[in-house]
């Protein structure tokens, strides 16, 4: 067991981890007793190796309908972001997409009037970015020697799921923001009525397959990361229910597996089962 690349709760809890039913190719996900956050037991070299598979360009891009739906919750989570700012500001909100991969927030960020860049750690992908006329910095966050208070807003979407040590992160996110500034983050939630009922079937908890999932947060442990990296809990709001991929079940089967998933979903959001989790956080205005 010594040889797990996450020792400790992530999320920073002194408590023990214990073995789940949840069982995966590295072993089962072990789920701590104080935040119940759950914990994958790769080792330090296949972590390495899956992440890998990020700096391929191709990797990962969203069909049409997918980069459609992801235009759609781009807007609404940049309107939210002004709400939480108060509204009106007497200049151009800056913020900065973290994990930004080809930049697609950032493009919707400009287009939304704020003044947007991106950092993203796989050169090629930020290359790409670039390419397509996106502010990209390549390199980790902590690489990019940001001035203090410089932004108004932070975005991390689909990125603490992969890291050991997300409050060092959200610590250097929370000195680049200016008081009273915003922190968006994105993440799936392993409380919901998916990864219940998909137990080790559920595609999020795929590491190897989905390149380096290894921390599994729910709106508690969420809440719990945003107070210890400094930050207030604004809101927490989830959404989606799915119990199949149309590639394992027959096709009478998947579709009623998708009805179930529809008439679930609004209760879903009122009782933070959906399985896709979003953190809004707030800079303390006084310190
Ligand atoms: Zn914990």
């Amino acid at each position: 067991m010594s040889n797990r690349y996450i020792e400790t709760c992530p999320v920073g809890c002194a408590a023990a981890l214990a073995t789940t039913d949840v069982v995966l190719p590295e072993g089962p996900l072990l789920r701590c007793s104080a935040c119940a956050q759950l914990i994958s037991q790769i080792s330090e070299a296949d972590y390495l190796q899956s992440m890998q598979a990020f700096n391929d360009a191709g990797f990962n891009l969203p069909d049409e309908r997918a980069a459609q739906r992801r235009a759609r919750h781009a807007i609404q989570r940049l309107d939210r972001i002004r709400a939480l700012l108060g509204g009106r500001l007497d200049r151009r909100a800056r913020i900065v997409d973290v994990g930004c991969s080809r930049g697609d927030f950032v493009a919707a960020a400009t287009g939304a009037g704020y003044e947007a860049e991106g950092v993203e750690p796989a050169p090629q992908i930020a290359a790409a970015a670039r390419a397509a006329g996106r502010k990209v910095h390549t390199g980790l966050l902590e690489a990019q020697h940001f001035d203090d208070a410089q932004f108004d807003a932070v975005s991390l979407f689909e990125v603490v799921e992969h890291l050991r040590a997300p409050r060092e992160l959200l610590q250097e996110c929370r000195r680049i923001l200016r008081p009273g500034g915003i922190m968006l983050i994105s993440t799936g939630n392993a409380a919901s009525w998916t990864a219940r009922a998909m137990k080790a079937r559920w595609d999020y908890f795929q590491t190897q397959k989905d390149a380096g999932h290894i921390s599994f947060f729910n709106p508690r442990s969420m809440g719990l990361l945003a107070e210890r990296a400094g930050f207030e809990l604004a809101e927490v709001t989830t959404g989606r229910v799915r119990f199949a991929e149309k590639s394992n079940l027959p096709g009478p089967l998947f579709i009623a597996a998708k009805l179930a998933a529809e008439a679930l979903a609004l209760p879903a959001r009122l009782y933070g089962r959906g399985h896709d989790m979003l953190a809004y956080l707030r800079k303390p205005s006084v310190a």
